[in-house]
């Protein structure tokens, strides 16, 4: 009798499910790409959040973990056509297009031929689309969804064919690739095609309604940890609230990506302050699309990266004495007395820093090798980090990139690679047709998975 009920409630949930999950196509699509956000970022963020000290977070739970709490999942790998790891124009192409192309390779398959992509489809189908990256919007994510040309370095070129598309909404970084050299007049057609131009925060928020092209900074945007120091730049969530804004006064919906384009840039530079920093950015971006998710009913919010960057992480580590850890004939490990496992206060000493190291490298990198004595880098370093660094550190210093790494280890901290790895993405979507994103996948098969969701192809 028991088996019975069991089977009748097992019945009645899977009615419930396929209820709730046949819920009407999505009429409006916000993508968060964090962009090198392997589950290492991703790990290490949360647990930052409970276990550091930000006063943002009082219930020490970040948004993304609620926003992981109520999403569906999925795991997918990103090769391009002939290789296991990909970089940010591969990757972007591929989730864009649906099609396999290669490294560098922006909005064309391994063949080097034009593939139409998310952004063009949506507007066939009359949504408005936008587009940001805290990066520059010339860089390959937003390129990859905006243009088409066989290497991601033709900025000036990826800015034209950008404006001659002309999304509703293109915000971010890299005002001189709009502005400079041939690309001179770039702002003057955009303006003739329609576009208000704003340059800061204030000039955003006076849009209220049509096309914007809104670039806060010449290159890049500075990194999260120092946006403190930049009032009157928009935050990344500041921007996504605007192009929300502006866009759903389109009736027949919108599609809008948005880059967190440099968890990247601080995993490349091994900078673990900046990287939980980069993250927090994407965090307030969450924040606010799931709220919207929430109030809208029509809205499918879709969480995922391009690809790893550094597999950064905390490991154990022996102090001194390597006889702490030894192997028996059985390959058994016996743990002894001097090995570190990371304390979690290593949160909050982490959230302290005030400046990107990789800016702060390439300061020094200019400095004559006389200047930078072990006291002088030590108050540069203590300043930068928020806490004073003990001065052995910088003592027969020979480079700073191994300082760096000296630091974090100090830390607990280990990072394996300066580049990308192969690591699988964890993929979560929120909102009607979640479920169409859930398994284990390739970033080719999201474009297909991203039009049934939006009803534009047969289940
Ligand atoms: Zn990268």
């Amino acid at each position: 009798m028991k088996k019975f009920y069991r089977a009748l409630g097992l019945m009645f949930a899977c009615l419930f499910l396929a209820g709730t999950l046949q819920a009407s196509e999505a009429k409006n699509v916000i993508w968060i790409i964090g962009d090198g956000m392997g589950p290492d970022a991703i790990g290490f963020f949360m647990q930052g959040v409970r276990y550091g000290g930000l006063k943002d977070y009082p219930e020490k739970v970040s948004y993304l973990e609620q926003f992981l709490q109520n999403a569906q999942w999925g795991l997918f790998f990103n090769n391009t056509y002939d290789t296991v790891v990909t970089d940010s124009a591969a990757a972007g192409t591929q989730m864009a297009t649906g099609q396999l192309s290669r490294p560098e390779f922006i909005g064309v398959d391994y063949n080097g031929q034009p593939v139409e992509n998310l952004l063009e489809l949506a507007r066939k189908q009359g949504k408005a689309i936008g587009i940001i990256s805290d990066a520059y919007v010339a860089d390959a994510t937003p390129a990859a969804f905006t243009a088409h040309v066989k290497n991601r370095k033709e900025k000036m070129e990826i800015a034209r064919q950008m404006v001659a598309f002309g999304p509703e909404v293109i915000l971010g970084g890299g005002l001189k690739y709009f502005s400079t050299g041939e690309n001179k007049k770039l702002l003057n057609t955009a303006q003739k095609e329609g576009y208000r131009v704003a340059k800061n925060k204030k000039e955003l928020a006076a849009v209220k309604s049509g096309r914007v092209l809104g670039l806060f900074a010449d290159e890049a945007m500075p990194m999260a940890v120092e946006m403190h120091r930049y009032p009157k730049m928009p935050t990344l969530a500041e921007q996504t609230q605007k192009a929300v804004e502006l866009l759903s006064q389109n009736k027949n919906g919108f599609v809008l990506i948005v880059e967190a384009g440099k968890i990247d840039w601080a995993a490349h530079a091994h900078d673990t302050g900046a990287w939980f920093y980069e993250m927090k950015a994407l965090d307030e971006v969450l924040k606010y699309a799931q709220a919207y998710a929430d109030k809208n009913g029509e809205t499918l919010v879709y969480l995922n990266a391009d690809h790893d960057t550094g597999l950064g992480a905390f490991a154990y580590r022996h102090l001194g004495k390597q006889k702490a850890m030894e192997k028996t004939a059985q390959g058994e490990v016996l743990y002894g007395g001097d090995v570190d496992y990371a304390s979690f206060g290593v949160f909050a000493r982490l959230e302290k820093q005030k400046s990107s190291l990789y800016y702060l490298e390439e300061e020094l990198k200019k400095l004559p090798a006389e200047k930078l004595t072990p006291e002088y880098l030590q108050k540069r370093f203590s300043e930068a980090l928020g806490e004073e660094i003990d001065i052995t550190q910088f003592e027969n210093l020979t480079d700073v990139s191994g300082l760096f790494t000296q630091l974090n280890e100090s830390r607990g901290l280990f990072w394996a690679t300066p580049s990308h790895s192969s690591l699988p993405i964890l993929s979560a979507a929120y909102g009607p047709q979640a479920d169409e994103f859930t398994g284990v996948y390739h970033n080719t098969d999201i474009l297909p998975r991203m039009k049934k969701a939006l009803g534009w192809s047969e289940k």
